[in-house]
């Protein structure tokens, strides 16, 4: 059986409106890759996130991974950088992908606990051979209520200290609720800008800013970083695609997608100021009844096609809006990702692949 389903309708989309427009190389940035059967026996469920995307994909392994992009991106050279997603099974997981990174040469970033030691986590990525660290809000301390939860609650100054030594890459995927421009998040980002300048620091999914209400003055503050990336993975919010490249510039943000969640069949639409996305009947069971899911009728699930796809529609209004050209869009799906991920390698390794 197909891991999904490519109807006509998504490839008209992708004929029509993708192809042409996206370079034959392409980066992404931003993706889980993992196997669920590394997981710990006792599955554990966060409360401290949505639970929509665990009906999308429970695992990842790099067969589906490459193979979705063969399905998806037809014809296009497609890599990617690579974490590990899940709740259990850290150490396995992390064993898995840096296996999975030495065989496939492509780059892949340890998932770090807070609970680390600087030295131990040096050690874990060196020993992986990873280019830095990716994290998340839930591993910070249980005590703490979520939306109470800072950056360096899940990634400790001391940790990113050592990093900062070794240049290597952070992606940073911030908490709360007010998401990008929540004033403790900016303060967090700027303090990690200066403090610890050679860090490469990725600000995931524009912070969060999944709508317009989420960027607020966000990019008046910082700015004051200018060496900052940011990913537009599971974006599609056309107004903060458009307010990151404007303010930050071409050369700062970069094409990701959140594999393996973006195999998802959806449209995103805007409500009252958060999202919700639109799926077909029956596809995606949420015991948990997440309200940012909603399923439609059958016949308006005939023009939903792919979240991936609905991200690069966005890209692509976006690049028309701006009058991008041809170098700035192979920057932001390419270039740009591989510029980082290179020179983090020769920093930290001294080497190039
Ligand atoms: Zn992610």
């Amino acid at each position: 059986m197909s891991l999904i389903e490519v109807t006509d309708y998504d490839r008209k989309i992708w004929e029509e409106e993708l192809r042409d427009f996206l370079p034959d190389k392409i980066f992404d940035v931003h993706t889980h890759v993992y196997r669920k059967d590394l997981f710990d026996k006792e599955e554990t469920q966060s409360n401290r996130t949505v639970s929509w995307p665990n009906a999308v994909a429970s695992e990842n392994p790099i067969e589906d991974h490459q193979e979705i992009y063969r399905l998806m991106f037809p014809g296009k050279d497609v890599k990617s950088l690579m974490f590990i997603s899940g709740n259990t099974g850290f150490d396995r997981n992390n064993a898995y992908l840096s296996d999975v990174s030495k065989k496939t040469g492509w780059p892949a970033l340890y998932y770090s606990l807070p609970t680390q030691s600087a030295d131990e986590v040096e050690r874990k990525v060196r020993e992986g051979g990873f280019l830095g660290v990716k994290s998340y809000l839930s591993r910070a301390p249980k005590y703490i209520p979520t939306n109470e939860i800072r950056i360096f609650d899940f990634f400790p100054k001391k940790q990113l200290e050592r990093l900062n030594d070794m240049g290597a890459i952070c992606m940073c995927h911030i908490p709360r609720n007010e998401r990008l421009k929540d004033p403790v998040n900016i303060h967090q980002i700027l303090e990690i800008r200066k403090e610890f300048p050679k860090l490469r620091l990725i600000v995931a999914h524009i912070g969060r800013a999944y709508t317009k209400e989420d960027l607020g003055n966000a990019f008046d503050l910082l700015t004051e970083a200018p060496d900052t990336m940011y990913d537009f993975s599971a974006n599609c919010c056309d107004d903060a695609i458009t307010e990151v490249i404007q303010r930050c510039g071409a050369k700062h943000v970069m094409f990701g997608t959140d594999m393996p969640i973006l195999r998802m069949r959806t449209h995103r639409i805007e409500e009252n100021g958060t999202y919700v996305n639109l799926v077909p009947p029956g596809l995606y069971p949420d015991p948990y009844g997440d309200p940012h899911l909603r399923e439609v009728s059958d016949e308006e699930a005939k023009s939903i096609t792919f979240f991936a796809y609905e991200e690069l529609l966005s890209f692509k209004r976006t690049a028309i809006k701006l009058k991008l050209d041809r170098k700035d869009i192979e920057d932001i799906m390419y270039n740009n990702a591989v510029t980082l991920i290179e020179s983090a390698r020769r920093d930290m390794y001294g080497t190039k692949e």
